[in-house]
């Protein structure tokens, strides 16, 4: 029987009938199978043939995406991307989607790199050809999943394997019953902790709570509060007349603050007094005196 390298060119018929008259060969069969991941779902980003990109290339594409002066308005006379007509870019490479509409490749897969799964631009068209995609994708799945489950159900009539499974189920239930054990010494052994420290524990608690309630009432946290509130008001001023967001500074350096700073500048979260905790964890070196 010549079978295809290929899972999705078997009929699951061929092999159930196969391993059937075979059961011994089902183990090369799902050997075999295991091969085939990657051959189905090749790597979503492989490695550029020639990382080098070239510069002639480079030139003739880096205008397609540009938005036309003389602006074409429907999918016959032209791309709806860039709204260039076909006859002002003959030789522009072009990619027809499942519902027969077409654009410059480099128009689609440049709104593809910016929004994923990107619909027909046609007015009316109902054909999303990812959701095709989407689908095939899952047929296939769902097919080399059919493969295994058939490759499986052989070895389940056979003795040996049933007999492997139960000692591997034997040895999971080992692992798991040891592993309570120690989940319970550890939840006894913080119970102990607490008991027997608690009056530490909770000095070590109040100083905290003390020390922040300090803080909070200091000068430097006055200043820095009166320093975010000025700062938000000169900039919400600035963002307003010069439309550019505080990310798009900071991307360009023309604003320079350390990560900490810009998290409160940029609204992701407020000064973090959680710091002032410590972390007593299992197994590390003991605390050192850091005045000392
Ligand atoms: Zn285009
Ligand atoms: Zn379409």
């Amino acid at each position: 029987m010549d079978i295809e390298p290929e899972n999705q060119y078997i009929s699951l018929e061929t092999l159930e009938n196969y391993i059937e008259q075979h059961p011994e060969d089902a183990e090369k069969w799902l050997k075999f199978m295991d091969d085939t991941p990657e051959s189905i779902y090749p790597l979503r980003r492989r490695r550029p043939i020639d990382p080098e990109l070239n510069p002639e290339i480079l030139t003739a594409n880096l205008e397609t995406t540009k938005t036309s002066d003389t602006p074409i308005d429907n999918y016959q006379a032209g791309c709806l991307h860039c709204k260039k007509s076909w006859a002002a870019t003959e030789g522009v490479p072009q990619i027809e989607l499942i519902c027969g509409h077409s654009y410059h490749t480099v128009c689609y897969m440049y709104d593809h790199f910016k929004n994923d799964f990107p619909r027909c631009m046609v007015e009316d068209c109902t054909i999303d050809s990812w959701e095709y995609v989407r689908v095939i994708y899952k047929a296939k799945r769902k097919k080399n999943d059919e493969v295994h489950n058939v490759l499986l159900e052989s070895h389940k009539r056979r003795p040996d394997f049933r007999k492997d499974l139960s000692d591997l189920n034997k040895c999971i239930t080992e692992v798991t019953k040891y592993s309570s054990g120690v989940e319970k010494l550890i939840k006894d052994g913080k119970c102990e902790l607490i008991h027997k420290h608690l009056h530490s524990i909770n000095y070590l608690q109040e100083d905290m709570n003390e020390t922040l309630v300090l803080i909070r009432a200091s000068e430097e946290r006055t200043n820095y509060k009166a320093s975010v509130s000025k700062f938000r008001k000169l900039a919400s001023r600035f963002f307003r007349k010069y439309h550019v967001s505080f990310r798009e500074l900071y991307q360009r350096r023309l604003v320079r603050c350390g990560w900490e700073v810009r998290r409160v500048l940029e609204r992701h979260g407020t000064f973090r007094y959680y710091k002032l905790g410590c972390r007593i964890y299992p197994g590390q070196k003991n605390f050192k005196d850091p005045l000392v």
